[in-house]
């Protein structure tokens, strides 16, 4: 049973959308966060402010995903002590941020970020707004039960008091969470507004923790969709890293899809997906970087952008072959044109529009399996991936699959064995190739 803890605290509903500032109190007996599942360093931290007399609390989407019994991706605590205050009291500490300052402490490779309470910016609040409802100011210390109310969803605004052990919820959270329910707090079309990019955490968390949207924040977000038009493209790049590198691309672009979503981050994408083909690609593609996550694999974005700008990028090479440009030069202006139009919606950093351009590239070399040049594109830094972009072509239906059995079987050969097949591929009869099932196979 839930206990209800009563505030000595003076309410001040008002300010909160008429929801109880009184917290449901969840005691360790009564919930499953043991804190054996809680990282050494993240407890250390805890402690350490506990017994300096601060409030110390672990926030966010740990408590969330230890009362799932899934391991958090990252430990971050809450507090009452001031960035200065806590930088005193470790010497592992750095504080970062210019406009809210947060303190970073660090213990080998991984980081604790310990936030002090900040106050909410709700409707009250106008002058911390542009036109569109967007947060202009984020700055403000508070308390725990002012911070709760900055939070996007009730699942992500429960705190674990290291005190006693409990949990302490505001919202309903720990509920939602037994019943798989991702709510926004507060006024759903003013939180989106507040923050567009909580549309795609939305779409983040219901497709990684399998949580349902209801209607009403469903309709939400059908309809403030094109307010990501105003979000800076380097932070849309953040987000989508999150979305599709998280273990659940696959989920994630389905249901940005199902929400009409996409459409703001992939433009020159979104009509491609009418064909079979392309669709499967991209979902081939998204499924393999899941599969990577999942064994521990690295992965790179310029993957995922690679596949899935491949669509337009072939369509435009193939125009501009026609209107007469050689092969290499067509596949390179179509690939300045496409990256240049992309960016302008979700920023791609150049270190990754490079390999881009070198995956795609090596797509028509593939067909050369003789030689010099076969033996260049065996040693190239980037085979690996574009090797792996085009089996997914051939898994896809886009292309035979030939060409991707060549190489496959070359890889398993030892170097002495591959030289060999490379240049006796040289002498013999020029070896008939089957046509592309499509005249754009970026194959010529
Ligand atoms: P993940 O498991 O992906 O790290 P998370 O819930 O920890 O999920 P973070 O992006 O690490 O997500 O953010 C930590 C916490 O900060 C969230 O749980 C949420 O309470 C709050 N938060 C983060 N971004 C926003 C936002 N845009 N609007 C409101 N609250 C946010
Ligand atoms: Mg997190």
């Amino acid at each position: 049973m839930m206990k209800w803890f009563k505030s000595k605290r003076k309410k001040n509903n008002d300010a909160n959308d008429g929801v109880s500032t009184d917290p449901v109190i969840i005691t360790r007996s009564e919930h499953g966060i043991s804190r054996k599942n809680i990282d050494e360093p993240a407890l250390k931290v805890l402690y350490r402010l506990h017994k300096a007399g601060y409030q110390a609390c672990l926030v966010g989407g740990a408590v969330r995903d230890l009362l799932l019994g899934r391991h958090p991706k990252d430990f971050d605590v809450a507090t009452d002590a001031t960035p200065e205050q806590v930088s005193k009291l470790f010497r592992n500490c750095r504080l970062i941020g210019r406009r809210f300052r947060l303190a970073h402490i660090h213990f080998g490779r991984q980081i604790i970020e310990v936030a002090t309470f900040r106050a909410p910016h709700g409707e009250l609040h106008q002058e911390h707004h542009d036109e569109s409802g967007r947060v202009l100011r984020d700055n403000v210390y508070g308390e725990i039960h002012d911070d709760v109310w900055r939070r996007d969803f009730t699942a992500n605004a429960l705190y674990y008091n290291i005190a006693d052990f409990s949990i302490i919820d505001y919202v309903g959270g720990y509920e939602d969470i037994s019943n798989k329910r991702l709510r926004l707090i507060g006024d759903q079309e003013t939180r989106y507004r507040e923050d567009p990019v909580r549309m795609l955490r939305a779409i983040r968390f219901a497709s990684k923790l399998e949580f349902s949207i209801d209607d009403n924040c469903k309709q939400a977000i059908l309809e403030l969709g094109p307010l990501l038009g105003d979000i800076p493209s380097a932070r849309l790049f953040e987000e989508v890293l999150k979305l599709f590198h998280s273990g659940h691309a696959e989920e994630s672009f389905i249901t940005l899809q199902e929400y009409d979503l996409f459409k703001y981050l992939f433009p020159d994408v979104v009509n491609e997906l009418a064909d079979k083909t392309t669709a499967e690609f991209i979902r081939l593609a998204m499924q393999s970087t899941d599969d990577r996550i999942k064994l521990d694999k690295p992965v790179t974005p310029a993957f995922l952008f690679a596949a899935m700008l491949w669509a337009p990028v072939r369509k435009q090479t193939q125009a501009n072959v026609e209107s007469g440009m050689p092969y290499a030069v067509a596949l390179q202006k179509a690939a300045t044109k496409l990256i240049s139009s992309q960016v302008r919606h979700v920023s791609i950093p150049k270190r990754f529009t490079t390999i881009m351009r070198d995956i795609w590239a090596l797509q028509s070399r593939f067909r050369n399996h003789s030689g010099r040049r076969a033996y260049a594109v065996l040693h190239h830094p980037k085979f690996r991936a574009a090797y792996d972009f085009l089996c997914l072509r051939a898994n896809a239906g886009e292309i035979e699959v030939d060409d991707c059995r060549w190489w496959t079987e070359l890889q398993e050969k030892n170097p002495e064995q591959q030289k060999k097949i490379i240049s006796a591929q040289q002498h013999a009869p020029r070896r008939r190739r089957s046509r592309p099932k499509r005249d754009q196979g970026g194959n010529q």
